[in-house]
């Protein structure tokens, strides 16, 4: 099965300086939702792993996130795409749990509910948790220059990253380069 784990905020939406806690606040980044279809047509199933501390802090409830994603799925229906799944740490740092990333929790949840190994899976995201998190656990780290930390640097990937990370300007150049590579 050809899967890809992705970020969610900064990577398919606009990462705001506060946490995304409701609906309204959620916004696709330009070409995000395309990317995803495309990467549906090419065979590929997508899934989301996202920290979502703002729940730990008791900033929004499960309801809310709920709605957001709700409203996720709907935008990407209407563009003939589709997330498969979202695995989201619910925990405040504080918590020391071992799904929040950079740890690999929830890539390994992802592993064991498709019943396959992430070895070189591609794990995208705008952040270095989640490129390590996926990387600790097989997958291959892809990083894209769309959220906060992307402001700071051009096109080097920073310190930091896990080794052979690549760096794409946004979703659509990765997804357009992982489909290239895919291609038989
Ligand atoms: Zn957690």
């Amino acid at each position: 099965m050809k899967l890809v784990i992705l970020e969610r905020d900064g990577t398919i939406n606009y990462d705001g300086a506060d946490f995304i806690t409701s609906a309204e606040d959620w916004t696709p980044l330009p070409g995000a939702l395309d990317a995803i279809a495309r990467l549906n047509h090419a065979g590929f199933h997508v899934v989301i792993a996202t920290n979502q501390p703002g729940l730990g802090r008791g900033l929004f409830d499960v309801v809310t996130l709920n709605a957001i994603h709700a409203k996720m799925h709907k935008m990407l229906a209407a563009v003939g795409a589709r997330v498969d799944a979202v695995f989201y740490c619910p925990h405040s740092p504080e918590e020391h749990c071992l799904c929040r990333k950079p740890l690999p929790g929830l890539f390994e949840q992802i592993g064991e509910r498709y019943g396959m190994d992430l070895q070189g899976v591609a794990a995208c995201g705008d952040n270095a948790d989640h490129l390590l998190a996926g990387a600790a656990a097989g997958c291959a780290p892809h990083w894209v220059r769309t959220g906060s930390v992307a402001a700071s640097f051009s096109h080097a990937v920073p310190e930091g990253y896990p080794p052979g990370t690549v760096a794409h300007a946004d979703l659509g150049a990765f997804a357009d380069a992982l489909i290239a590579r895919a291609a038989p």
